[in-house]
């Protein structure tokens, strides 16, 4: 089982109480305040991580918290800090606040490490409190509280290419051919059940993508029926969609019925996911009817179609370059607007 959403409640460290004492020495009945500061409590970050796969470790323990700070002693010692604690989440791991529902913090690079909660400051020791006016004081502070949430983990696929389509499209089946991951296939739905990311190289451009089999989508996913909304998420991270229709229309399937759910699913889910570049694939033009729905498609949609066949092995080339020239120019924008940003 591959968990790509928990639920969790984390915990940073409380402060350590401060100490109240004074100096007992054997010719000094009376010394002076000696209580010394409690410790830091430690914070909690979450750190991506490639090693790291899915949320298996949080969806058998979903509670974890980091170690308090320890309390002050007497002859001015200050106790210890609690240690931090550093959670290895998968990159592209996003934290939701369950109260507001709000994203809060996300990795999306090996090695980014975010501050999550802040442990409590230490209290302070009665030592401190030692003035002209006051050589014995009697005040002590205690540690302060940490911070906690109840958060949602969620794992968002990145790719630069997300694959959309209904289940037996052929999506398994393309990114198999294309790239190096190999995902499952076969005629029977829901055989993907997480997105496969795989790399496309382009030896001769020496350029990479990397596309993602979105599995699943269904009609009514948007409104959370079926399987389909838990996918639909990893679609939001991708740059460019692939809408994927299986242009035989096999067990009595329509493409252009399914291209019209299609676009109208994604544009539901979230009205920005509409406005991302996307590219009309045919799959299955080996079969005896794809080509005569091709032609029916095409004078409904205007837009340009790949016609493609996985099983001949045709109009891969034309595909992959599109992918590529779509990629390219959504990079090159990010990079002027980051240019933009950074000015
Ligand atoms: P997914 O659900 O979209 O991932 O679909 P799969 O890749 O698992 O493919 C579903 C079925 O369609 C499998 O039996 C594939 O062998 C078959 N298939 C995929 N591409 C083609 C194609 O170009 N032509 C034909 N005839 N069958 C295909
Ligand atoms: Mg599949």
């Amino acid at each position: 089982m591959f968990y790509d959403e928990v639920k969790v409640n984390f915990k940073a460290g409380k402060g350590g109480d401060g100490c109240f004492s004074f100096r007992r020495a054997k010719y000094e009945p009376k010394g002076g305040p000696d209580g010394g500061d409690g410790g830091r409590g430690g914070d909690v970050y979450i750190e991506g991580d490639t090693n790291v796969a899915d949320l298996t470790d949080f969806h058998f323990k979903p509670g974890w918290k980091a170690k308090n700070g320890e309390p002050g002693r007497g002859r001015d010692q200050h106790g210890a800090n609690g240690a931090d604690l550093i959670l290895k989440l998968p990159v592209g791991t996003v934290v939701v606040d369950r109260d507001s529902g709000d994203p809060i913090a996300e990795v999306m690079e090996h090695g980014e490490r975010v501050l999550l909660l802040e442990g409590g400051e230490g209290g302070k020791g009665n030592a401190q409190f030692k003035s002209s006016t006051n050589q014995a004081p009697r005040q002590f502070t205690l540690g302060k509280p940490a911070e906690e949430g109840d958060f949602r983990l969620i794992i968002k696929t990145i790719a630069d290419v997300g694959l959309i389509g209904f289940p037996n499209a052929g999506k398994s089946t393309l990114l198999n051919m294309i790239t190096n991951a190999h995902p499952k296939t076969g005629a029977y739905p829901f055989t993907t059940i997480f997105p496969t990311v795989g790399v496309l190289e382009y030896p001769e451009q020496y350029e990479r993508i990397t596309v993602a089999d979105i599995p699943g989508l269904i009609e009514g996913a948007s409104e959370n029926r079926g399987l389909g909304h838990r996918f639909l998420k990893h679609v939001e991270r991708c740059k460019v969609l692939i809408i994927m229709l299986d242009m035989e229309g096999t067990d009595g399937r329509d493409p252009l019925g399914d291209y019209k759910v299609l676009i109208n699913e994604l544009k539901l889910y979230m009205p920005g996911l509409a406005r991302k570049p996307e590219l009309i694939c045919a799959n299955k033009m080996d079969e005896p009817n794809a080509a005569e729905n091709l032609k029916l498609f095409q004078k409904k949609v205007k837009e340009k179609v790949y016609p493609i066949s996985c099983v001949s092995d045709e109009g891969f080339e034309d595909l992959k370059q599109a992918m590529l020239a779509e990629v390219l120019k959504l990079r090159a924008l990010e990079e002027e607007e980051e240019d933009e940003n950074s000015e």
